[in-house]
């Protein structure tokens, strides 16, 4: 049988196979013939060993499309970064480093602002369009409101997405509005992921309904951008690489220069200067090495 490793803890992984539920599986024979150790998200062959109580063993990884390291998973094929409009504000120091990573890590990420009950129109849209000015794509929801679900479901339908965000945001309600159509199969998935929840936080796959799966990515807060040369930074800001080679001088950090045609572009409203100050922060701190 195909599956997907949805959980793996102490040597244990739990395998979700599509109609039959979760097997728990062991992976000795992988170890040995292959040298590789199983990660959440990888599409697995298991031999079914007791079918009465859903014990296998895995015995094929299939070709992964992707390997994240941190957290550890593969088979990501997007990450959704949730923040709230409001209560609490948006720390976009933050999710810029979260942008960052992610593309470092060549995942594709969708920005969403949930709470949209909480602010008004005028708010919300220059939050919006600082984002999507950089050419993101921008997701507005109300979990409350339930406003914005069905496009949520439509951009993550039959993908796996990390869904990540500090706490507070809306996450879990977003993740159980997700869930809320769930059949009898699938609640007996989450009944079981459930269990190690209160535990350690571990990284977990969810299914949502066929090929559709996120992940709900703990450990947030201490992200950090390191393994970066400052040089390199500003490549990881789409409205900054427009200026690439228009400044005076060549390979301009943009920061004290000159000549700078990203900072006249700043003084014209042209770039976010929330945005500009994001860079500004974390250029300092590559060039300190200091670390969160
Ligand atoms: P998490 O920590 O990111 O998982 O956030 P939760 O889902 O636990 O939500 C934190 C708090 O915000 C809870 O009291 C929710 O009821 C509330 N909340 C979540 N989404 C919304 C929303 O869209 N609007 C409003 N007004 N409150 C929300
Ligand atoms: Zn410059």
């Amino acid at each position: 049988m195909q599956g997907k490793i949805v959980k793996g803890i102490a040597g244990f992984y739990y395998v979700h196979v599509l109609g039959y539920g979760i097997y728990e599986c062991k992976a000795k024979g992988i170890f040995r013939k292959e040298n590789i150790k199983p990660l959440v998200g990888d599409n697995v062959e298991i031999d079914v060993i007791d079918s009465d109580e859903k014990k296998g063993n895995i015995n094929k990884i299939l070709p992964r499309l992707n390997e994240l390291i941190r957290p550890a998973v593969s088979n990501i094929d997007q990450a959704l970064i949730i923040f709230a409009v409001a209560k609490p504000r948006p720390h976009f120091n933050l999710l810029d480093r979260f942008l960052i990573m992610m593309q470092k890590q060549k995942v594709p990420t969708i920005i969403c602002f949930n709470k949209t009950d909480l602010a008004d129109d005028e708010e919300i849209n220059s939050i919006q369009k600082i984002y999507k000015d950089c050419g993101y794509q921008v997701l507005l929801t109300s979990a409350a409101l339930q406003k914005g679900m069905e496009e949520l479901r439509m951009i993550l339908k039959d993908k796996t997405t990390a869904v990540a965000g500090p706490s507070g945001v809306g996450k879990s309600s977003i993740i159980n509005i997700l869930q809320s159509n769930i059949e009898m199969e699938t609640a007996e998935i989450s009944t079981k992921i459930e269990r190690g929840k209160h535990t350690t936080r571990h990284t977990q796959l969810i299914h949502i309904d066929g090929k559709t799966y996120i992940m709900d990515t703990p450990g947030f807060s201490s992200l950090l951008v390191e393994d970066f040369q400052k040089e390199e930074l500003k490549d990881y800001f789409p409205e900054l690489n427009e200026y690439e080679g228009l400044c005076r001088f060549q390979g301009c950090s943009h920061t004290h220069e000159p000549g700078c045609k990203v900072k006249e572009a700043l003084e014209q409203g042209k770039i976010s200067k929330l945005r500009y100050d994001n860079y500004i922060e974390l250029y300092n701190e590559l060039k300190d090495k200091r670390r969160y």
